[in-house]
């Protein structure tokens, strides 16, 4: 079995940092993607900024319009390449944090067509005879897909709740002329809320300055006044969008989420001790000094991990923590958890996999990924592919390396650690995360990301190091911390995709075209359904520079050298206004003060050619 190793990129900033890196393009030059949803340009037929006028009238309430899962969908091939890659993405977020399913249109009565029109709009819930839900320019994001399906499948906006009066003020006065009826409200007989509370961080919910005629007069205010930061946001579901989802679809659970837990609990989600080594797990209480991964930076003392000491014993003593039999509907699944190992660099952390037999019985073991200590003594992120299609058990092995007490930690002579902040020496796991999607291509790592965006001025770029993709192109991403770009909630850092000249190259096929490429800023929320990671997409393509080259060919022809890492770096290409600070700041992005960037790079060339006829309905 071939296995992706995951390169973990491990940033000093400082060494990384190089003053000027002049390459740099935004995707959307003119901000086409700043408030997309709000289609001032179209000719649709619109209401509420984004929604197509329904044929029939009620749809929250009227159960008529609700789906029946897996929906039909057709991509359009008007469409953007770019946009079809995010439709996947969107797809494969609802299935993660809920039981709304997709297939492939095959002639069903009813079914959604992604189409290219002017803006990116949808009917609300289920038309019952096909529908269109069109995504133009600025429209391929992740989030923004989102949003439309929820229209799809029901919602409309958050602001337009029978008691918004309650949280939101609306400035009709300062709203664009004929605009007013972008902020109706629904009488409580045509939407319902699935009981739950007004949520400003609602993907459904407006921006302050949507539809403002004055530039710097807001249409939409919150009651509460720290929320005008957080209203509009395109981060990814909220909390209660989930939850109402969810109630609205009577959904039991995820449909690709197999196991996670944050140990919070004794029972451990169900895992077990192997009772035939010779150590234990112990699930640990954090303390300063020894803290969690879950609650880092929250609260103090509080939150709790699992342990193997490995201060004292014999070489090679070893605990193993079985999780429950898992049973997957898919081919393949990702494995990720954090871990810190503080020992011994001999000490190791190693995943197995324990698989049916053919009998029914889950016995048969092989081992999938070993982890060594190093000098770094701080939680990292870890990402093991699993390959598994009959029932099945992870488990994860603290071994015991050395045998000199403390090996790993050699304190100055006479530099005694204060009492209760020793550190225990040992392996450390929380925050285990089983789902059955892909695990990113790359992860880096940007560590003491506050300090960071402090010292950051918008000439500051942080280079990755090089990262392979499946295929062998090698690329990397330009973190500006403090991209230059501003608004109400404050500064934006950028983020910027390029290729890399690697080992490969030679036999790669360039230029290299119909290729996206994904970026994610990862929130580090434990629970994998409430987190809310923002993404970015770009799809490569023939696009030339201004001299004619082509813009994605082999870097080591039209890139620039880069001395720290021996390489050309291609242009790059991004987001200047990728990610939010106070977003960074107010959820989990920032846990033990490291940004987490997963990198994909993707062949979606499949994808080229996705149009099917509707077929003709049975009279
Ligand atoms: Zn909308």
């Amino acid at each position: 079995m071939k296995l992706l190793l995951l390169l973990l990129g491990l940033a000093a900033a400082a060494s990384h940092a190089i003053p000027v890196f002049p390459d740099v393009h935004e995707v959307y030059a003119n901000g086409e993607d700043e408030n997309p949803l709000m289609n001032l340009g179209s000719d649709a037929n619109l209401i509420e900024g984004d929604i197509l006028l329904p044929e029939g009238r009620n749809a929250l309430i009227d159960k008529r319009y609700r789906w029946t899962f897996p929906i039909p969908y057709i991509l359009g091939d008007d469409l953007d390449l770019n946009a079809k890659g995010c439709v996947h993405q969107a797809f494969e977020m609802y299935r993660l944090k809920s039981c709304v399913d997709f297939k492939p249109y095959e002639g069903e009565k009813t079914f959604i067509k992604f189409e290219k029109r002017g803006g990116c709009f949808s009917s609300v819930g289920d038309q019952q005879n096909g529908q269109i839900l069109s995504l133009g320019v600025g429209c391929d994001h992740k989030a923004v897909i989102e949003h439309e399906l929820l229209h799809a499948l029901g919602f409309y906006h958050e602001q337009s709740r029978t008691d918004r009066d309650d949280y939101v003020d609306i400035w009709l006065d300062q709203v664009i002329p004929g605009m007013e009826h972008n902020f109706n409200k629904y009488e409580d007989d045509f939407i319902t809320d699935q009981n739950t509370a007004y949520d400003y961080e609602s993907i459904m919910h407006y921006r302050p300055f949507s539809f403002n005629k004055n530039e710097s007069a807001p249409t939409v205010t919150t009651k509460i006044s720290v929320f005008n930061n957080i209203i509009g946001q395109y981060l990814d579901f909220s909390r209660m969008d989930i939850l109402r989802l969810n109630r609205m679809y009577n959904c039991s659970g995820p449909l690709t989420l197999l196991d996670q837990c944050a140990f919070e609990s004794d029972s451990v989600c169900g895992m077990i001790q192997s009772t035939t080594d010779d150590g234990d797990w112990v699930h640990t209480k954090s303390r300063p000094g020894v803290e969690d991964h879950t609650l880092l930076g929250r609260c103090r003392d509080a939150g709790h991990f699992m342990h193997f000491d490995t201060s004292s014993g014999p070489p090679q003593a070893s605990a193993l923590l079985e999780s429950r039999t898992l049973y997957p509907r898919r081919k393949s699944q990702c494995l990720q958890f954090f871990y810190k190992m503080t020992g011994d660099p001999q000490d190791r952390l190693v995943v197995w996999l324990k698989v049916d037999d053919g009998t029914g019985s889950v016995r048969k073991m092989s081992k999938i990924h070993t982890f060594y200590a190093d000098s770094d003594h701080s939680w990292k992120i870890a990402h093991v592919p699993v390959a598994s299609t009959v029932k099945f058990r992870y488990s994860l092995q603290a071994v015991r390396g050395g045998a000199t007490p403390m090996a790993g930690a050699t304190p100055m002579a006479g530099a005694m650690p204060m009492a209760g902040a020793t550190p225990m020496a040992g392996v450390y796991v929380d925050d285990v995360t089983l789902t059955e999607t892909q695990c990113p291509g790359a992860v880096w790592r940007i560590q003491n990301f506050s300090r960071v965006m402090e010292t950051a001025d918008a000439n500051t770029y942080i280079n990755s190091p090089p990262f392979y993709s499946a295929e062998g192109y090698a690329f990397g991403v330009s973190l500006r911390p403090r991209s230059g770009y501003r608004d109400y909630t404050g500064d934006y850092a950028g983020l910027y995709f390029h290729l890399i000249s690697g080992e490969n190259d030679a036999v790669m096929d360039w230029p290299a075209v119909n290729r996206q490429a994904r970026l994610v800023v990862m929130d580090q929320d434990p629970d994998v359904t409430m987190r809310m990671s923002t993404a970015r997409s770009l799809t490569t393509d023939l696009t030339t520079m201004a001299d004619g080259r082509l813009l994605w060919d082999d870097p080591s022809k039209v890139g620039t050298l880069d001395p720290s890492c021996s390489c050309y770096r291609g242009a790059s290409w991004g987001w200047s206004n990728f990610v939010k600070h106070f977003d960074l700041r107010r959820r989990s992005y920032l846990k033990n003060d490291d940004l987490i960037v997963f990198v994909d790079f993707e062949d979606i060339t499949s994808l080229v050619k996705t149009e099917v006829p509707i077929q003709p309905r049975p009279v």
